[in-house]
């Protein structure tokens, strides 16, 4: 069946709005990098407007009435025709954004940037007292918005389906509870016999070379990339042929090095979805969770496995002899898989990492279910003393830390540990397929990882539900034992 002319009709607007979503992105981009900060005034009003007319766009009548239209041609189609997905996923993405008031949309982002102000303050001078009337107006907004929909099993679920559609708080309340069970000793145990950390001082601008010299080897090429600085490193697409992605490097560690790893995986998948899905809803990856997993396959299973330093490690001696010089490679291996427990998410390692996640997953829903906000930091305390042995000296170092409340990004937090898990699902079966990974990693080649996750992953960004795509790459659901075989075995070798 040919296509209709009402389907050129939504893949003609869809286009429009996919090119504002773009242009804001830009916008975005530039904001982080290299706009001067006295720009920030006419960049948030850029911003509201680009972001007004795309969202009145697409909430209209007319989208409303071609999707309606076009019910029996999307029932004609094979469902993984691109025809098809790309009505399947613009329907369900309407049929969210027309229950939120356009006026709801637009206060929750004037509060959440007046929040965001508050909190920097507020961090600054560890006053949470100073925040909570923000926040708690926040969470009032965010109730709000959950009321615009259908009640959920979970009210939770529903702030979940933002980042993670289709997944529900019971399955991922069941994913982190195995991971609680596992994790809590094993970072109990592994805390009291910590490696002694590598420093030094390593000048920003041989670890941009050095970054540069691995991610070229991943995929990264200047004819569709750029690598930037910005103060929180983030990967953005403005195409699938034009990746930015960016890094930090402070000169007392070489953090920056897997921070541009991490960012390259993110770009990695934006820059591998199938060309036919441009200018699409479809050209993007399937979901937070999965995204998160592709960083960390990069940064994590890649990027801090055995195989690879046997390739790199030779190359950063060379490039910090004074640093590194009498610091075997076994040493180096230990010091950049150490489990030490602290006290920030951002800085915390892999297996620690997670419990900083269910921590806040946890509190979000009491929160959501109307915890009395003076008690959150006592919350909070308590929970970072039960899952990670720490006493929390202030709220600048507790509760204050992060910027996602402050945005209202309440059901973001359990993705980064979802991609965790789905990583080492994923990075199973990659080694299932794919012979001698670790021989060609050793060698630094990539080449066969890389086209495996396109063939598998990255081709078909959001053309399927998180679920969907991972049952179609792996064969199942989402299961956190692959993840804990792979964090327990490396750390009883590391
Ligand atoms: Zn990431």
């Amino acid at each position: 069946m040919t296509a209709p002319p009402a389907f050129d009709s939504l893949k003609t607007k869809l286009g429009e709005i996919h090119d504002l979503v773009k242009a804001a992105a830009l916008m975005s981009w530039d904001q982080q990098t290299i706009m001067p900060p006295r720009g920030s005034e006419s960049r948030a009003q850029q911003l509201g407007t680009i972001g007004k007319v795309a969202h009145e766009t697409f909430i209209s009548d007319e989208i409303g009435q071609l999707l309606d239209e076009l019910r029996p041609f999307e029932e004609s189609l094979d469902r993984d025709s691109f025809e098809a997905s790309l009505i399947r996923v613009a329907r369900r993405d309407f049929e969210k954004a027309i229950r939120v008031p356009p006026e709801l949309f637009a206060e929750i982002s004037r509060e959440g940037s007046r929040t965001f102000g508050t909190w920097v303050e507020a961090r600054a001078n560890s006053d949470y007292e100073r925040f909570r009337p923000r926040l708690e107006r926040m969470v009032e907004l965010k109730q709000r918005y959950v009321d615009c929909y259908p009640p959920p099993d979970d009210p939770y679920d529903t702030l979940l389906d933002d980042y993670e559609p289709g997944m529900k708080t019971s399955e991922v309340r069941v994913v982190f509870d195995r991971l609680k069970e596992a994790l809590i000793p094993l970072v109990e145990a592994a805390g009291s016999a910590a490696t002694p950390l590598v420093t030094g001082r390593f000048p920003a601008e041989k670890q941009r070379q050095l970054s540069l010299e691995i991610v070229r080897r991943f995929g990264f090429d200047e004819t569709a990339w750029r690598l930037d600085t910005a103060p929180h490193p983030f990967a953005q697409s403005l195409g699938t042929t034009d990746i930015r992605i960016t890094t930090r490097e402070p000169e007392s560690s070489l953090d920056g090095l897997f921070a541009t790893m991490h960012e390259c995986g993110h770009g990695l998948y934006e820059n591998g979805v199938d060309p036919v899905l441009e200018r699409t809803p479809l050209a993007r990856g399937a979901s937070l969770g999965l995204h998160e997993s592709q960083s960390r396959l990069w940064e994590n299973l890649v990027g801090r496995c055995r195989p690879f330093w046997s390739w790199f490690y030779p190359r950063l001696q060379e490039a910090f002899p004074r640093e590194l010089g009498s610091i075997d490679e076994e040493t180096w291996f230990r010091a950049i898989n150490d489990v030490r427990p602290g006290l920030i998410r951002i800085e915390a390692d892999e297996a620690s990492y997670n419990l900083h996640i269910i921590l806040r997953f946890e509190l979000e829903q009491q929160i959501m279910a109307g915890l009395d906000l003076r008690e959150l930091p006592d919350a909070w305390n308590e929970a970072m003393s039960r899952y990670l042995g720490i006493d929390v000296p202030d709220d600048a170092r507790g509760v204050l830390q992060d910027v996602h409340w402050s945005r209202g990004g309440f059901g973001y937090f359990p993705t980064y540990s979802l991609g965790n898990v789905m990583s080492v699902q994923i990075w199973e079966r990659l080694r299932a397929d794919v012979d001698d990974v670790d021989d060609q990693i050793s060698r630094g080649e990539f080449g066969a990882v890389r086209e495996w996750l396109g063939e598998h992953v990255y081709r078909l960004g959001r053309k399927y539900l998180p679920a969907e795509t991972l049952e179609r790459v792996v064969g199942g659901s989402i299961d956190p034992e692959p993840y804990l075989r792979y964090l327990q075995g490396k750390l009883a070798v590391a």
